[in-house]
Parts: structure tokens; C-alpha cells; sequence
């Protein structure tokens, strides 16, 4: 299948490890150029550097942290500036703390807020102009599954991630006149370090091994097995390529089929 991504220019934000690196693998592997951020230098480098000897792509890496509004502006410059481009925006970053909703302080909220919401208002407001000279662009949000179906004990993700697909939808409606498609993209349970850290987190709570929470996790979704971060990256891929070109607004769940909804 013929993606159309060879040669252009993709920003996958939060991309040292997980599925922000798996979605750049994914990208550099269809030939587009990427522009990658995360907040710890030596592992960003790293796996820069690893994608670029595997792929050949050129790559422009730069450690900050997604909530920085000024550090997102001065990425998207320094991308438009060195490519002439900017093509395709992934919108990343790490998740809120598991809490039930009694323990989460106000602290917590504004920090959740900044993280996965404001992020990716400040990556959009950014990209958008670029997009629109060249009547083409590409924005996937990666959220979760919480943005359709709540998750216990996940209440700050229940309630952020569902302003990030009402961003998307008004996006996906102002901006597709510009030829720009907007989608978000919900992971259910995937392999990453993330879910490592929710599992030992949650473990200790309730009195059980993380191990067995995994199980749990997989047997839940009628595959039975927690995702792969290439699985989640290939949905993706899809959506910023040309074989995607009629679909925007849209929220899709690599889940595995966990979400019970119809
Ligand atoms: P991960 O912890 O493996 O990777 C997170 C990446 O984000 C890392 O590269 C890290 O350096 C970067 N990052 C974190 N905070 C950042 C910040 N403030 N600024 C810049 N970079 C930052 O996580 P993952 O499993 O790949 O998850 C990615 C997203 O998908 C998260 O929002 C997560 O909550 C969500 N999600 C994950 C799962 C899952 O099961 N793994 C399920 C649903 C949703």
C-alpha cells in the first residue's frame, strides 16, 4: 500500500520510548523526515540516533518538556526553519497519575491539564499556520481508550483526555477546509514502560502482583493480550498517510477490543 509519507516532515513529540517512539519508527520507515522531543536527553539521542541508522531519514531530536509553551514554539520554528516544512504533528506526552478521585489534589488537576491537554493546544496553535500554506497537514493525537470509556482509578485520564477529542473534533471541523485532518488515537492496555509503572502502582493498592494485573488487563479485551506500541504506531502511520485522506474528527481505539461501546 502506497502511504504518500516518503519525504514529508513529521514531528512525533514525547518520542524516546513507548508509543511516541514506536509512531516514529513507524514514520521514518515510510520515509518522512522527523522532528523529535522528550524530556531526557540521552535516551531522545539515543533512539534518534538508532531510528536514523535504520531508516536513513534525517532527524532533528531536541530534549524539553511538552508543557513548555515557549520550548513548543521555538521546536516548530526550528523544524519549519531546517525542513521548509511541517507536514505531520503526533502530540505525545506521558499520563496522569493512577488516583481514585478523593485523592487527587488540585495540584494534580492543574499538572494533568498542562500535560495532556495544554500540550497539545500549544503543539496545534503552532503547526496549524504551517499546515495551511502548503493546503496539507496532518494532526493525530495519542490519548486513550479513557477518552471514550473511563477507567477505574484513572480519573485525572477519564477527565483530560475527553478535552483533547473535543479539541480534535473543533479542530478536525475549522481546519479541514485547509486540507487539514485532525484524529486522535486511543491505546488500551500496550506493552510500555508506562504500564509497567501503572501495574507495580496499582499492585501495591489492591494486594495483588503486577503479573497478575497484566493478566487482567489482557484477559478483559476479547484478544486476550495487552498491545503492542507498534500496533498503536501503525494506526498512526495510517492516518497521517494519503490513505487516510477522507477521515478526520475521528477518535480510534487500538484497544483489542476493550472498549464495550458500539
Ligand atoms: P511511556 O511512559 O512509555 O513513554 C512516554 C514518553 O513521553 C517518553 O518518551 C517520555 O520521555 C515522554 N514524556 C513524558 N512526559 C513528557 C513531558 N512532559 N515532555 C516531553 N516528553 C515527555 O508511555 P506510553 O505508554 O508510550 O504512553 C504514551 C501516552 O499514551 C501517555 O499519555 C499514556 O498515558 C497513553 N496511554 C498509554 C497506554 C498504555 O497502556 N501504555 C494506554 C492508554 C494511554
Amino acid at each position: 500500500m502506497e502511504t504518500g509519507l516518503s519525504d514529508r516532515v513529521a514531528i512525533v513529540a514525547a518520542s524516546s520510548q513507548g508509543i511516541g517512539r514506536a509512531a516514529a519508527e513507524g514514520l521514518a520507515a515510510e520515509g518522512c523526515h522527523l522532528a523529535m522531543c522528550a524530556r531526557n536527553p540521552e535516551a531522545l539521542l539515543a533512539a534518534a540516533e538508532e531510528i536514523r541508522e535504520s531508516s536513513g531519514v534525517q532527524i532533528l531530536a531536541e530534549p524539553f518538556d511538552v508543557r513548555d509553551l515557549a520550548a513548543v514554539k521555538q521546536f516548530v520554528a526550528k523544524v519549519a526553519n531546517r525542513f521548509g516544512r511541517v507536514d505531520i504533528c503526533v502530540t505525545n506526552a506521558g499520563g496522569p497519575p493512577s488516583k481514585s478521585f478523593l485523592e487527587t489534589t488540585n495540584e494534580e488537576w492543574q499538572s494533568a491539564v498542562e500535560l495532556n491537554l495544554l500540550s497539545t493546544v500549544y503543539f496545534a496553535r503552532e503547526v496549524i499556520p504551517h499546515m495551511q500554506r502548503r493546503h496539507w497537514g496532518r494532526i493525530v493525537t495519542i490519548t486513550s481508550i479513557s477518552s471514550k470509556q473511563p477507567i477505574a482509578d484513572l480519573v485525572l485520564s477519564n477527565a483530560v483526555r475527553t478535552g483533547v477529542a473535543g479539541l480534535v473534533k473543533s479542530l478536525a471541523n475549522e481546519f479541514g477546509k485547509d486540507g487539514i485532518l485532525v484524529n486522535n488515537v486511543g491505546p488500551g492496555y500496550t506493552a510500555t514502560e508506562r504500564l509497567k509503572s501503572l501495574a507495580e502502582a496499582r499492585a501495591k493498592a489492591v494486594g495483588k502482583t503486577a503479573q497478575e494485573l497484566f493478566d487482567g488487563w489482557a484477559a478483559d479485551a476479547p484478544l486476550k493480550r495487552v498491545g503492542e506500541a507498534r500496533e498503536v504506531a501503525d494506526a498512526i502511520v495510517w492516518l497521517a498517510s494519503e490513505r487516510a485522506s477522507y477521515i478526520t474528527g475521528q477518535t480510534i481505539l487500538v484497544d483489542g477490543g476493550l472498549y464495550k461501546g458500539l
